[in-house]
């Protein structure tokens, strides 16, 4: 993937180095993985436990300690703010070609645990999104776990793919997707409204690969290889793959995230469309 050469941002927060204390909460975003009682609340839908999150919080800020980067970690800073910048850019034009207006959302790179608007989060928490406050948060370890737990390539254009998912929840939220999809989880059993949480996440993966094809016009930035990153992360984050690994075995009903081939499927779609008017994911569920 070629980044150099691009602009700064200045949402771009990074926060590596300083670290506070704070109780592990809030479930993965790009992943299935569960932490505590959040299994069925991944990513977009952890503003409905913001107000629990808050107690649960009350009286816990440690004090905050803050070392120096080192040189591999500032080089790492700026390519995180380089894909930040891309997705500013590409959502910038695609919601001015539908007359909208894109507002950029924040990126916070963290280590070890952080504060957030929807609770605290830490390195187990992989990268998500949090509505609350319109920000995504990552620890960058979670990129080498993706390597060494979960089995993916890795590779740079695997870490662009997270984020542009985790963006792609952003523009879920602007254009009010997310709302939406909680109102229509209302009342449903739990395994429709896992169902409902799935198409919300293969929207994301869509508009990862809407993200991908953008930018490769925009700024010609995709390697040989690139793709496969992406698809073998896809692959990696998949329930069912995550399910086979973790616990041996599958149960479709409590997917939330979509399977590997169709994370891999709806990336591609978007990829290869470059059209957000293919995205509903929500077509087979209605
Ligand atoms: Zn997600």
């Amino acid at each position: 993937m070629k980044w150099s050469g691009r602009r700064n941002s200045e949402n771009f927060e990074d926060r590596r180095g300083m670290s506070s204390g704070g109780k592990t909460i809030i479930g993965g975003g790009i992943i299935g993985i569960v932490i505590l009682l959040l299994n069925v609340f991944g990513g977009e839908n952890a503003q409905m436990l913001t107000p629990i999150l808050e107690q649960m919080n009350q009286g816990n800020s440690a004090p905050t300690e803050q070392r120096a980067l080192t040189a591999a970690e500032i080089e790492e800073g700026k390519f995180i703010e380089a894909i930040l910048v891309d997705t500013e850019d590409v959502w910038g034009k695609i919601f001015q070609e539908n007359n909208m207006q894109y507002e950029r959302p924040n990126l916070v790179l963290f280590t070890d645990s952080y504060e957030t608007g929807c609770g605290s989060a830490t390195s187990a928490s992989g990268p998500f999104y949090c509505p609350a406050d319109q920000k995504v948060y990552m620890d960058l370890s979670f990129f080498e776990e993706l390597k060494t737990k979960f089995g993916a390539q890795g590779g740079d254009f695997a870490t662009a793919y997270v984020i542009a998912h985790e963006i792609g929840h952003h523009v879920q939220t602007l254009l009010g997707t997310s709302t939406k999809m909680r109102q229509m989880q209302e009342g449903k059993s739990q395994a429709q409204a896992n169902k409902l949480s799935v198409a919300l996440e293969l929207q994301a993966d869509f508009y990862a690969g809407v993200w991908t094809h953008y930018n490769q016009k925009m700024n010609n930035f995709l390697e040989e290889g690139d793709i496969d990153e992406a698809l073998s992360a896809a692959h990696a984050v998949g329930d069912d793959a995550i399910q086979a690994k973790i616990q041996g075995h599958i149960v479709p009903e409590s997917f939330t995230h979509g399977t590997s081939a169709q994370r891999k499927a709806w990336f591609m779609k978007g990829y290869k469309s470059g059209d957000i008017n293919q995205g509903d994911t929500f077509a087979e569920i209605r």
